[in-house]
Formats: structure tokens, sequence, C-alpha cells
């Protein structure tokens, strides 16, 4: 291991193979030793006859005569050069995940917002065109249009606000606003764009005033009731309900569609995961619910799910009243 000969190591003194600056090491070790301690996998280096330091993973344990007195010490050095290796090569690698990650993240902080762009023209042009065509098949395949390129525009924000997420830059503005109406607004606007399921609003409360941001409050709403009808194809009913928890505002959104595996709760909030395995037919980018915590978090508020597959979840978010 250091290239020496038995002629020319044995009965020389220890330190022949101790780096000057690790000298006092030995000291640590023999005085544990001594004391009747082991030491264990005592990381170090060594160096070779050549003057290449080894890299070692020592045990010294003490060794003890019939009447219990200390007379001498074993000694298991390890060459752990391989290790180090691997250690170093898991290092240089998980930096370059982290910065392949970090360019990721720009890349899609960019794409969005170049597609952006194009999207508002379309959107634009779409609307002037609707004034324009007066033909009845036209104008349906207009509004169809419209209708398609709003849920792009849905996706590409929601891209935004992602790599704004993750470069800390995601903006709110806090007002004082009635949360039963919110609700009822994005009810409103559901069924308005010929939604396949009734929603309906289960709650006491009349009106209930909170502090926070709406727009992103509604984003939230959005981002569940679009999942409550894409995850539940096979029923019609949606209920959501708002009550007062002590000092916080309580909301659910119940769906009665495929559910969710116990072991898959967490997990569902985490940026880009999806259940895909468990709803192959259903596309999407896995971002709606990493968004929604987001959002709810920074609202000093929770967000979680209970769910049981095949009967169906219900999405609750707390929100505080002050
Ligand atoms: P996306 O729906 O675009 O995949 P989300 O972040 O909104 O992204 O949801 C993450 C995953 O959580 C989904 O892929 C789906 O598997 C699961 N999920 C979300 N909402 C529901 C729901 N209401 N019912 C069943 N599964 C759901």
């Amino acid at each position: 291991m250091f290239g020496y000969t038995e002629q020319e190591a044995i009965g020389k003194h220890i330190s022949l193979i101790i780096p000057t600056e690790r000298l006092q090491e030995e000291t640590y070790i023999i005085g544990e030793v001594i004391k009747g301690n082991k030491v264990d996998h005592f990381q170090t280096y060594r160096q070779a006859k050549d003057g290449k330091q080894v890299p070692l993973s020592i045990t010294v344990s003490p060794i003890v005569d019939d009447r219990s007195n200390i007379i001498g010490a074993s000694k298991i050095a390890r060459d752990i050069s391989d290790q180090i290796k691997s250690q170093e090569e898991m290092t240089r690698l998980f930096e370059q995940v982290k910065e392949l990650n970090a360019k990721k993240d720009e890349f899609i902080g960019l794409a969005s917002h170049e597609l952006k762009t194009p999207l508002t023209s379309i959107s634009g042009y779409l609307q002037l065109l609707g004034n324009i065509v007066t033909e009845e098949k036209g104008k349906r395949f207009i509004a169809k249009t419209i209708l398609q390129v709003k849920k792009l525009n849905t996706l590409v924000s929601d891209l935004l606000d992602v790599s704004s997420i993750e470069a800390g830059k995601l903006r709110y503005a806090v007002e004082r606003f009635d949360i039963r109406q919110v609700i009822e607004n994005v009810i409103e606007l559901f069924a308005y764009g010929n939604c396949s399921h009734q929603i309906t609003l289960d709650t006491n409360l009349a009106e209930i005033y909170i502090y926070g941001d709406a727009n992103r409050v509604e984003q939230v709403l959005n981002n569940l009731l679009t999942n409550a009808i894409r995850y539940a194809p096979g029923s019609k009913q949606i209920i959501i309900s708002l009550c007062v928890e002590e000092d916080q505002v309580k909301i659910g959104v119940r769906d009665f569609g495929v559910g969710i595996a116990p072991g898959k709760l967490e997990q569902i909030f985490s940026r880009f995961y999806r259940v895909d395995e468990a709803n192959p037919n259903i596309s999407g980018l896995g971002i709606g619910l990493f968004l929604s915590q987001e959002i709810i978090t920074r609202h000093h508020g929770k967000i979680w799910a209970e769910s049981e597959p095949g009967v169906g979840s219900t999405f609750w978010f707390t929100l505080p009243l002050k």
C-alpha cells in the first residue's frame, strides 16, 4: 500500500508513513488506545514512499494481557481511494444536475415568455375576427378557437408562474375580499364555459372577508375545479364547501372521480409530479397543485387532499381570517 519493502519498514517508527502535518493524529490515536478505547473508521491520509498521499480508513484497537494491561494495539488500515473517488464523482454529478436544473428553469421562464407574446396577438385578432364574421358556423369555430387559446394561455401563465416561484419572484397583491364572492364568480365562469359538471356551493356564510390576493386564490380554485372535472369523467357533481374553523376559513372541493392512492397523496403537490399510470388518458404538466400549494402557503394557509381510489377526492385549503 505504501511502497516500502519489509526491510525498509519493519522496526521503523510509524511516523515513516504519516505526513508531517498529520503527526498529531497519532498522538490522539495512541491517547485513545491507552485509555482502552477503540478508534473506529478514522478517515485520514498516509504517505507512501514516493510521496503520494493514500486515503485510508483506520481502525485501532487496544490489545490487553491476562491482567487487563494494555500492551499494544492492532491496526487495520483500509485503502479508500475508490470510495473517495466515487464520492467526488457523486459531488461532481450533483453539482452538474443542479446546474442543468437551473438552466432548465431558466429555459422554462424564457420559453413561456416567448410563447406569451404571439398568444396575446392571436387572442386579439380572434376577437376582431369574431366581430367581422357573421356566418353562424364561422362564429362557432372562432368561439371554439378562443376557448383553446384561453387554455393555452393558462398553461403558459402557469409555466411562467413556476419559473417566477423558482426565482422567488411571484408577486402577491394583498387586499380585503369576500371569499364567498370569489367562489361564486368561479362557479359562474365554469357554468358559462359549458362545464360538463354541476358545481354547487355548500355554506351557511352569506359573506366572509379575508386578506390576500383574490386573483391568486381564484387561480387555486380554478386549478382544483379543473382537476375535479378532469379526474372525474364518469360523474356529474362537484361540491365546494366553505366554513369558518377557529381563526380561519376552510374550503373544500369534492369530486366523485378516480381518486388517488394513499401513497401518492403527499407527492401530488410536488413540481411536475403526476400519477401517470393511474390516468394514462388525462394529459397535464403536473404544475397546478404545485402552484396552488405555493399560493396557499404564501397566504399562511394549508392545503391537503383526502381521497379514496374509485370513490373520489376532496382537496381542502385554509386561509387565515386575519
Ligand atoms: P396535472 O393535473 O396537470 O397532472 P396537478 O399538479 O394539477 O397536475 O395534479 C398532479 C396530479 O395529482 C395529477 O397528475 C393527478 O394524478 C393527481 N390529481 C390532482 N387532482 C386530482 C383529483 N381531483 N382526482 C384524482 N387525481 C388528482
